[in-house]
């Protein structure tokens, strides 16, 4: 089993169902729909093609909601603005006409209101995702003189990045609550928050979800400025999960320091129970070209290696000419890379409360696995807390969860190394039964194997966690 997950986000050219079945086979787990380029007519679309996929049983794809979350951008114009290395422009944020011209200086006008008082002189702004960095050079009333360091054009609406700045921006926008008001009458599994700063942060979303009945929604933070990173242990703390989000880390920090931060980020996810995906460019020259480069062929092998959770595709499956066949590229790199990673059922360090004696029986459990060198571990899970422990142990047996609900197979599907299934809950030796004959039935295990199985037996009213060795 290929252990390692895959997101991929979704366009028009992979939308229909052909095409997301085509995704699906070539082991996408997750899809992603970018709120950045909101569509609700289309997106509804696509959510019903997967819903009818998923029902007919040919696929098991989970969903997620990319927030478009605040963010500055460069106000809309009709022309472009010429911007020349070494030649003066003036950057604003107030402009009511579609001026490109200021007193013979070249003018760009932004939406975040602060940036004359945060700013410094000698600060870089990034401009365009990084394409055109400036230098502050003077803070003059109502507007910044800025020294380009290089020639761009600019077009309207695009990104500004302030790294090191603490920005004054809200929680979450209108916008983004109309997205997820959209996101929960649809059925997301999961919701990707952008530009996350701190914990709270993640508390206002839990309670905007809880307030629209969907506590159930799992929250992924997307690290992706230096303000997250100055915050990431309450952040790891209070996340379901985190999305190492490079396309705009690599603009907010210094480029060199991402392979170590990435490093950093998924190790700390790992110890303390949390998932973690690793984002953006991994195949981007597959944009254009059949085949992937030598390096981003091993930024899959590195990610893999340091065991994420998931690999993301963006616009490799967006706006990418091969979209399947990148696919492919990513699942056989990493199930590849896999036969070579030493899983070491690693311990985790994390503290669940209560639930501590469950945490310490998935380890015993997935040890033993080990030991007695079992086919696989089957885990019988109601909410999916036991399999996701299992999971995050990063065992070298496979994990097989069987579920009652389709809110939790959907939630499991992201999990490292799990294969999640539904079955209808019946007394534990029928459910026991029926799994193994499940997976009998596919030739995963066959007479002779030993399965390590874990699940909750009811004693007085108290669920207590059990381990069992099957013969089958
Ligand atoms: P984005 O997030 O594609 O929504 O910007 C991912 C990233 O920044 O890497
Ligand atoms: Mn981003």
């Amino acid at each position: 089993m290929k252990k390692t997950k895959i997101i991929a986000t979704v366009w028009p050219v992979t939308a229909s169902k052909e095409k997301l079945q085509e995704l699906y086979d070539a082991w996408v787990n997750i899809v992603r729909f970018n709120f950045s380029h909101v569509d609700y007519d289309f997106f509804s679309w696509v959510l019903q093609n997967i819903k009818e996929l998923n029902e007919s049983g040919t696929t098991n794809l989970s969903t997620l909601l990319d927030t478009k979350w605040p963010e500055i951008r460069t106000k809309k114009i009709d022309d472009k603005v010429e911007i020349i290395a070494g030649e003066e422009f003036y950057l604003s944020t107030i402009n009511e006409e579609n001026n490109i011209d200021l007193e013979g200086k070249k003018l760009l006008v932004c939406d975040y209101e602060y940036i004359l008082t945060d700013m410094k002189v000698w600060d870089i702004v990034d401009i365009d995702s990084g394409l055109l960095k400036a230098r502050v050079e003077k803070i003059l009333p109502g507007k910044l003189l800025m020294t380009p360091l290089n020639s761009h054009l600019v077009w309207g609406k695009r990104h500004l990045n302030l790294p090191g700045v603490k920005l004054k921006l809200p929680g979450i926008t209108e916008s983004d609550k109309k997205d997820i008001e959209f996101g929960i009458t649809k059925d997301f599994d999961f919701i990707a928050m952008s530009f996350v700063r701190s914990r709270a942060n993640i508390l206002e979303l839990k309670e905007f979800l809880a307030k629209n009945n969907a506590p159930h929604i799992k929250i992924i933070s997307k690290i992706e400025n230096e303000e997250a990173l100055e915050n990431l242990d309450e952040i790891i703390d209070e996340t379901h999960w985190i999305m190492v989000a490079r396309w705009d880390l690599w603009i907010e920090i210094p480029i060199e320091t991402i392979p170590v931060v990435q490093k950093m980020m998924v190790k700390k996810c790992k110890a303390a129970g949390k998932f973690v995906i690793v984002a953006t460019q991994m195949l981007e020259t597959m944009i254009d070209n059949p085949i992937p480069t030598r390096a981003e062929v091993t930024d899959i092998y590195n990610a893999c290696m340091q065991k994420a959770d998931c690999t993301m595709l963006s616009g490799e499956t967006t706006i990418g000419k091969y979209p399947i066949e990148t696919v492919a590229y990513m699942a056989n790199i990493l199930s590849f890379t896999e036969k070579s990673v030493n899983y070491d059922n690693h311990k985790i360090e994390a503290d669940f409360g209560v639930d501590n004696n469950k945490r310490d029986l998935v380890t015993a459990a997935v040890s033993l696995a080990t030991d007695i060198d079992a086919k696989a571990i089957l885990v019988f899970t109601r909410r999916g807390f036991m399999a996701r422990l299992a999971s995050t142990m990063r065992p070298k047996k496979d994990i097989y969860a069987f579920c009652y609900d389709i809110k939790v197979l959907r939630f499991l599907n992201i999990l490292f190394g799990v294969r999640p299934v539904m079955i209808e809950k019946k007394s534990n030796e029928e459910n026991v039964e029926t799994a193994i004959a499940k997976l009998k039935d596919k030739n995963i295990v066959s007479s002779g194997d030993k399965l390590v199985v874990v699940f909750d037996t009811e004693k007085n009213g108290e669920l207590i966690p059990s381990i069992q060795i099957i013969n089958c």
